[in-house]
């Protein structure tokens, strides 16, 4: 009998793999190891393996593994469960989600590169086999080979066995990193040598170091640092608080008086102080009440609670009382938000039961949050990360919070899987059998919609926190202000001196310039000539700071150009308003002020966002000008003036969420001031003051806003009554972008009917990176079959490729495109 496996791979295809197996691999291996199989003619991949099984694949024949990688599985069956829905509601593969799943650190990657073992005994050139001898003679004159040069060497493909028996006799070594790449972090500590542990001889020691007064004193320090913590003191400690050097502990060290070990730790610690949880107010006693009572009967609750209400403190009191369960608890949060503040506020109440899982960590960090997580440590209880934590290796998920349910950092665009973060969340929840509480102010129209429809509990809290009454929000009129000249550059007059008076009483004042649309750029004003992205339909955007243009769609730039490239002229002009520009109004209307600014370019890097961060909440900065940032959950306390720069770009953008996303945005905003003393104000400079959306976030009128845009949602037919799958057609040739998208258009409305796909549309940037591209979207009602409707597009998309002069045309497919 013969033995296969079936694995997946970490690429773009449907099926999984079979790979033939010795019946002793057979009964080692384990569903969620790795091995590593041959794949193509030399390519090597960690796959997963799926299944076991005796059945003979009937279409090709399987290859021999490479190697089993683990010795137990890294991968859980619920892992496997959830990737094989991602895959087939995402139409995507179960390799795309594998490696959206994975830290790098597992994913044998390139192309795999053998070499002599560094510490190797010669063999005996008699005992090798032929093919054996000519790999290793082949190593004496080239350092490494890849395994497709070992199969010109040896004239055949199947070498695998044979560079396996030279692995085996200790011959030869793949490449050390492909295996190792994950190096967990040694720390140093310090003990004292038992001999000093009595009183006499350390009275004895302590005398002959007075001479040596450093190190003295170091010995003390060892004491008191024991007295205080009571843990291991590492070397680094030990230095630190003793201000001595390395070489005057090397010299106790070799006095015999101290002794190194060493231990592995984890890059990621908590050591500073916990504190109790805090008492709920009353209302936040009722909303806590009424989710567990929900949670009796449903699997997912959603809380509703305004801004600064203190769902934080909820989600807190929920995660602490099923903590004692033991099961493991999954906090979601938006990327953007999952700052300092939100985690020092955790782990203040949970100490080191907190692990956090952040994209900015490095792979090693990566690796040891996933190995805590699938051990089911005590110090990865409660993990906390944005969309991807949901990818990690649970055991018994009990308990999930999604805090800002509504955010759109939750959809994952680009690449596949492009996945939703909320939705997979409750698909994961229903294989453990968890619940789900999503948080937030401004719940998103699908959200709301289940739980208006009793699919979801729901739950409002509509009282902050100490009673704050929630921000003033005003609109001012600036084609009004334009009119009659009480602008000064891009603020109104209402604006500057509402600043004026909140720096006056010594208060923060955030200002908030929506990042779409605004995009400076360089205009020549005799001509009108725009400089253009060469690869993109975009115009280029003027940094000042750098004195560049950039395309922000493909990283293009240019310095700055002195005269017009179309005509020469040489008076330029900025159109648009950035962050930029704000920030240099208002350094010469507030000389005096410490003004900061916040967008992706100044928060580059680990803790650029941070640091930013922190010198606001220590009241260093006088006035904060920022983008989409600044909207997520953050908490100040000092803030009490909300400018929002313009409202209109938001609400004019092309797009069906458009007013959903401006009640959201500018809510969001809102709710940062005013948050504990006394009441804030918010100031939202527009052309539309009438504008329904402005009415209804001014005037905090939530519910109105739901019920009108779901009514509008249901005329136009898009969700939550419509699911919608969007296709995306990228070729670098305009011709074929054109006739192929007119073909998969025609073909799709055959199939699935006229009404339920739109397009082909060209989307507002029609060529990115020099791919021109087309949209189709299709929409699908309630009520239609959708594993069907998906098995109907699959079908389209298959026939697509096999018209060779459209495979080239690269399909993107968007499942859920909003
Ligand atoms: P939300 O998440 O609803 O915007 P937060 O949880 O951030 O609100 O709470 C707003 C502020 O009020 C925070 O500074 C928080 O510490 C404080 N707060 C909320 N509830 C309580 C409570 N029960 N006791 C003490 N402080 C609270
Ligand atoms: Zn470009």
């Amino acid at each position: 009998m013969s033995y296969f496996i079936d694995v997946i791979l970490p690429i773009p295809v449907e099926n999984t793999f079979t790979y033939l197996v010795s019946e002793r691999e057979y009964g080692f291996i384990a569903l969620g190891m790795r091995v590593a199989v041959p794949f193509g003619k030399t390519k090597i991949y960690a796959s997963i393996v799926k299944s076991k099984h005796t059945q003979v694949p009937t279409i090709y024949e399987a290859k021999e593994i490479f190697q089993i990688l683990d010795d137990r599985p890294i991968v859980t069956p619920e892992q496997l469960k959830l990737w094989s829905w991602m895959a087939s509601y995402y139409m995507c593969s179960e390799g795309e989600v594998m490696r959206a799943a994975l830290p790098k650190a597992f994913m044998l990657e390139s192309e795999t590169v053998i070499k002599l073992h560094s510490d190797r005994i010669e063999p005996n050139e008699l005992t090798l086999k032929d093919d054996e001898f000519l790999i290793y003679e082949a190593l004496q004159h080239q350092s490494e080979l890849k395994v497709h040069e070992v199969m010109d060497i040896l004239d055949k493909k199947k070498v695998l066995p044979s560079i396996q028996r030279l692995i085996d006799k200790g011959v030869i070594e793949m490449q050390e990193e492909i295996y190792e790449k994950y190096a967990p972090k040694i720390v140093k500590f310090i003990t004292l040598s038992p001999q000093f542990e009595s009183e006499s001889t350390l009275n004895e020691l302590l005398n002959t170091l007075s001479s040596a007064p450093k190190q003295r004193e170091m010995v003390l320090t060892f004491f008191s640092l024991k007295a205080k913590k009571n843990k291991p003191i590492s070397s680094k400690d030990l230095q630190n608080e003793s201000g001595a050097t390395a070489a005057q502990l090397k010299a106790l060290i070799k006095k015999g008086v101290f002794k190194t070990y060493e231990m592995r730790q984890d890059r990621i610690g908590f050591d500073g102080e916990t504190s109790k949880t805090q008492v709920l107010n009353s209302y936040q006693k009722v909303s806590y009440a009424s989710i567990e009572k929900h949670l009796d009967e449903k699997e997912v609750v959603l809380l509703h609670g305004v801004t600064a209400s203190g769902k934080t403190e909820i989600y807190v009191q929920l995660i602490e009382k099923m903590l004692s369960s033991g099961n493991q608890i999954l906090y979601l949060l938006p990327e953007i938000a999952l700052t300092t503040q939100l985690i020092t506020r955790l782990q203040t109440y949970f100490g080191e039961k907190v692990a956090v899982f952040h994209s900015k960590y490095s792979v090693n960090e990566r690796v040891e949050v996933w190995n805590n997580v699938l051990q089911k440590l005590d110090k990865a209880q409660i993990v906390i990360g944005a969309r991807s934590a949901l990818l990690l290796p649970f055991r018994d998920l009990g308990f999930i919070v999604v805090d800002e349910e509504h955010e759109s950092s939750f959809k994952q665009y680009d690449p596949a899987p492009r996945y939703h973060a909320r939705d997979c969340a409750i698909v994961l929840a229903s294989i453990f059998k968890a619940k789900v509480l999503l948080g937030s102010a401004t719940p998103s129209l699908e959200t709301m919609h289940n739980a208006q429809i009793g699919k979801y509990g729901y739950v409002s809290l509509k009282q902050r926190h100490g009673n704050i009454l929630m921000p003033e929000i005003n609109l001012v009129d600036i084609k009004e202000k334009s009119r009659k000249r009480e602008m000064t550059g891009h603020f109104s007059d209402t604006l500057l001196k509402a600043i004026a008076g909140a720096l006056d009483l010594g208060e923060q004042v955030i200002l908030f310039q929506n990042r779409r649309g605004f995009s400076p750029i360089l205009e020549c004003t005799t001509c009108g000539h725009a400089p253009q992205c060469p690869n993109c339909d975009v115009s280029l955007t003027y940094h000042k700071y750098r004195s560049q243009l950039r395309c922000h769609y493909c990283g293009y730039n240019i310095a700055l150009q002195q005269k017009c490239m179309a005509c020469g002229g040489s008076e330029l002009t900025t159109k648009g308003f950035g962050t930029e520009q704000i920030e240099a109004e208002l350094k010469n209307l507030f000389p005096d002020k410490v003004i900061s600014r916040m967008d992706s370019d100044t928060t580059r890097g680990k803790y650029g966002f941070e640091k930013l961060i922190t010198a606001f909440e220590q009241e260093q900065i006088d006035i904060l000008v920022g983008t989409q940032m600044l909207t997520k959950g953050l908490d100040f306390r000092n803030v009490s003036l909300v400018g929002i720069m313009n409202a209109d770009s938001m609400l004019n953008f092309p797009d069906f969420r458009a007013h959903e996303r401006s009640y959201q945005l500018i809510a969001q905003v809102a709710g940062r001031a005013g948050r504990t003393q006394k009441q804030g104000k918010v100031l939202v400079q527009t052309y539309n003051p009438y504008h329904q959306i402005l009415q209804q976030v001014s005037l905090n009128k939530f519910d109105a806003m739901y019920e009108e845009q779901l009514e509008e949602r249901r005329t136009f037919k898009y969700s939550p009554f419509y699911r919608l799958i969007r296709i995306t057609l990228r070729h670098r040739d305009y011709e074929k972008i054109e006739t192929s998208s007119v073909w998969l258009v025609s073909v799709l409305k055959q199939s699935l009917g006229e009404k339920s796909v739109l397009g082909p549309e060209t989307p507002s940037i029609a060529r990115i990176r020099n791919q021109y591209r087309r949209n189709i979207l299709i929409k699908i009602p309630q009520g239609q079959n959708l594993v069907q409707t998906k098995k109907v597009i699959k079908r389209v998309e298959s026939s697509f490729n096999a018209i060779p002069q459209y495979r080239s045309v690269r399909l993107v497919i968007d499942v859920d495109c909003y």
